[in-house]
């Protein structure tokens, strides 16, 4: 078998840094907790907790039934995982390797009261209370950073698009954008320069989420004029949504979506079609037809979809991604661990059912560090996954890598050596 670490391949659809950190660099952090930082760390959860129960006690309405104890539990359960001894295993799951069948469901999905939840607020504290000894949160960002582009270049990956923070704006002038937030982006934008010049087999870019509401399109002027006066337009990769899942995009992002279309930025990593599961509690069972979220992002104008994976329900949708050349951003491990795959007809996954009819797709990790991978890109793993679970043939997991390098915005001479390094790849004897 050709091995997969050496076929050249571009992540496109990664949630930084929280998603993308290394395991080990994780337990590291974790042996720098001192009881005062713990005590930092569950503060919150310790209000939140107290502030619930007050509302019980004092028989405040519910706004759904079961709120008050799922929200006691889901907090109890969180202080408990942060009192020491505090274990990696218990705080991120076990560690998850490619095996012959695909993995079984995380509790809860994706919903509110799931596990993912839990590992993301658990990574999201241990960042925020970083010590200043270690330069804070930038300081673990930087780390994040150079590691992943580090484990990229070990592993024939030539090309990262990673999601990055939404901006802020100031509420009274809300096309400016706010000052702390401006620093961390710089702080993002210093620390991608630095990894680039330690490792120039790789690059890497951000996508930043689409901004909505009333002055979304002045928010997207000002956003594009952040990078071009950073003098960093090429680190801005794309515009993207995430989040819950909902029908109404060319409402809700159309005026935004539309400038930046104009102006030569492409959009990329908007979520649709995932799956019933994305949309959380917002949208009942009955009302979700992943396929028409899928259309929704192909007539707003996406060059890749984020999942999109229900448009294999329906093959006029397919039709449409095929000729329309939209490229799907397929996370296996996502998909099984939250739950949204198998579908009901007991089909592992409907990747080869979008590749049988022509969809172009690429192969991506989503939140590897969630979900269980050991390195903070975890794309081999998906690799893994497609040949081992899927029975991909190295033909067809040849044809991944190359979309994911054809809809990157990587620049035209590195994207033909890595078409080349693949033909390499596949006409090389499997050993
Ligand atoms: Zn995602």
């Amino acid at each position: 078998m050709r091995p997969l670490q050496n076929l050249p391949k571009a992540h496109l659809h990664l949630h930084s840094w929280q998603a993308t950190l290394r395991r080990a660099t994780v337990a590291e952090w974790l042996l720098e907790c001192d009881e005062e930082r713990l005590h930092q760390m569950t503060s919150a959860a310790q209000q939140k907790l107290a502030d619930i129960r007050q509302k019980q006690d004092e028989g405040v309405q519910e706004t759904r039934p079961g709120e008050f104890q799922s929200d006691i539990d889901k907090y109890e359960r969180r202080i408990k995982a942060l009192t020491p001894p505090l274990s990696l295993d218990l705080l991120l799951g076990q560690a998850l390797l490619a095996d012959d069948l695909a993995p079984v469901s995380l509790r809860g999905g994706s919903g509110p009261e799931s596990e993912i939840w839990d590992r993301q607020f658990f990574l999201d504290v241990l960042m925020k209370t970083a010590p200043e000894s270690r330069g804070g949160t930038s300081g673990y960002e930087r780390q994040a950073c150079l590691q992943l582009v580090e484990d990229a270049a070990s592993e024939g990956i030539c090309w990262i698009e990673t999601a990055f923070k939404a901006f802020q704006f100031l509420d009274d002038e809300p096309q400016r954008i706010e000052e702390k937030c401006a620093g961390q982006w710089r702080d993002a934008l210093a620390s991608r320069r630095e990894a680039m010049e330690a490792f120039p087999g790789v690059g890497l870019a951000f996508v930043v989420p689409c901004p909505k509401g009333k002055f979304q399109v002045d928010q997207a002027r000002a956003i594009l004029d952040f990078f071009t006066t950073e003098g960093e337009r090429g680190a801005l990769a794309g515009i993207g949504k995430w989040g819950r899942e909902t029908p109404g995009l060319e409402d809700e992002l159309g005026p935004a979506l539309s400038f930046f279309k104009e102006q030569g930025v492409p959009i990329v990593m908007l979520h649709a079609g995932e799956g019933y599961g994305a949309t959380g509690q917002k949208l009942p069972f009955e009302a979700y037809n992943g396929a028409s979220h899928v259309e929704e992002a192909v007539a707003a104008g996406a060059l890749r979809i984020g999942h999109g994976i229900e448009a294999a329900r329906s093959q006029a949708t397919m039709d449409l991604l095929r000729e329309r050349q939209v490229c799907l951003e397929v996370c296996l491990y996502s998909n099984w661990l939250l739950d949204m795959a198998p579908w009901e007809d007991g089909v592992s996954h409907p990747l080869p059912v979008l590749l049988a009819s022509g969809v172009p797709c690429c192969l991506a990790a989503d939140d590897p560090t969630l979900m269980g991978a050991g390195n903070g890109h975890g794309l081999v793993r998906e690799y893994e996954g497609a040949r081992k679970v899927l029975k991909l043939t190295d033909q067809q997991l040849a044809d991944l890598a190359r979309c994911s390098i054809q809809f990157s915005c990587m620049p035209s001479v590195s994207k033909e050596r890595a078409l080349a390094g693949i033909d390499k790849w596949l006409t090389e004897e499997a050993p």
